[in-house]
């Protein structure tokens, strides 16, 4: 793995709550895109108030690490909205919220300032017969939503439904039916599971099939049970990615809180050499519920 040092080249206001930001720069040189629309990356800012002094991790086996004695640069994941090689340049679309390191970054940002960049990876990995697909998604899914419709063939027939946090929200969307819905987002509670359940009732006939979720962590749990679950798809008719937490300092602390032998026996769950893995997140979800995380 690479971890490229970018340069903003542009922010452009896209609604009330998007910003988008292209990063170009030598650093990118290097930047491989997987061509896979929901592709993202983890970006690492400036870890002060100098929007230009950034301390880069080294890329390690196993992911990076901040050399000793150097200032930790804050991490966040994002998504690329958008890749043009031939000028050197990549879009990330960031959601505008109350707080937060990426959140106040991106409220101040302008031509010039520094941000680190890792190699992507995609998820959206459907299955070899698409030819339907369900794509749904909060604000923070947005840019990944865009990007897929754009990738997807013609005759490959596409559902859309967002929640935003109002109706200043909508950006146009490539050619598709696509339903809004208003809420969440730190707004007020998500509809996601409901709106899940809704577009994919039980009995729905998956053959050629694909449904792909995105959103507030939490009501995504739900949303992978009863996938997963009640409707018993196989683990490549979906995807289902928790994209960010509600109050994640606190969920930390308590995370954080709980005692050793719990925490190991979390980790532990993972090592399961026979589950699939969304069997083991759902395990491991249910096992959080539980223990009121
Ligand atoms: C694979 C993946 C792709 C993603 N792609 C995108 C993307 O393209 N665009 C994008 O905007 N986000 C995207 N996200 C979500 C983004 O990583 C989180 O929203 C992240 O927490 C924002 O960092 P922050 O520093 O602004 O806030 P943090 O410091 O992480 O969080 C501070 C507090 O802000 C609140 N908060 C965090 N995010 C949101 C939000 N979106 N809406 C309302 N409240 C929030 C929470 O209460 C949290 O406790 C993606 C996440 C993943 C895992």
């Amino acid at each position: 793995m690479t971890i490229h040092r970018a340069v903003v080249a542009r922010v452009q206001p896209l609604t009330a709550t998007m910003t988008r930001v292209t990063l170009h720069g030598e650093g990118l040189a290097g930047f491989r895109t997987t061509g896979v629309g929901d592709e993202y990356v983890r970006l690492f800012f400036p870890h002060g108030p100098d929007r230009g002094d950034l301390s880069l991790p080294l890329s390690t086996d196993k992911g990076w690490e901040t050399p000793e004695g150097q200032p930790v640069a804050p991490m966040r994941t994002y998504t690329i909205r958008a890749v043009r090689p031939e000028a050197g340049e990549i879009d990330v679309d960031f959601v505008l919220h109350d707080h937060g390191v990426a959140s106040t970054w991106v409220a101040g940002a302008r031509p010039g300032d520094v941000i680190g960049v890792n190699d992507p990876t995609g998820l959206y990995r459907p299955p070899a017969d698409l030819a339907w697909q369900v794509l749904i998604a909060d604000q923070t899914g947005l840019p990944a939503v865009a990007r897929l419709l754009e990738n997807t063939p013609d005759e490959v027939a596409t559902r859309v439904v967002v929640e935003l946090p109002d109706p200043a929200a909508i950006q146009p969307l490539p050619d598709t039916k696509v339903t809004w819905v208003y809420g969440g987002n730190g707004h007020g509670a998500s509809r996601l599971a409901e709106l899940v359940s809704a577009a994919i009732p039980p009995g729905t006939d998956m053959t050629g099939g694909y449904v792909w979720v995105a959103g507030e962590t939490n009501a995504l749990r739900t949303v992978r049970r009863y996938l997963r679950k009640e409707l018993g798809l196989p683990a490549d008719r979906f995807k289902v990615v928790g994209y960010w937490i509600p109050d994640a300092d606190s969920w930390n602390e308590r995370y954080e809180a709980l005692p050793d032998a719990v925490r190991a026996e979390l980790v532990a769950l993972w090592d399961d050499p026979v589950d699939e893995l969304e069997d083991l997140t759902i395990r491991y979800e249910a096992r959080l519920s539980d223990l009121g995380l």
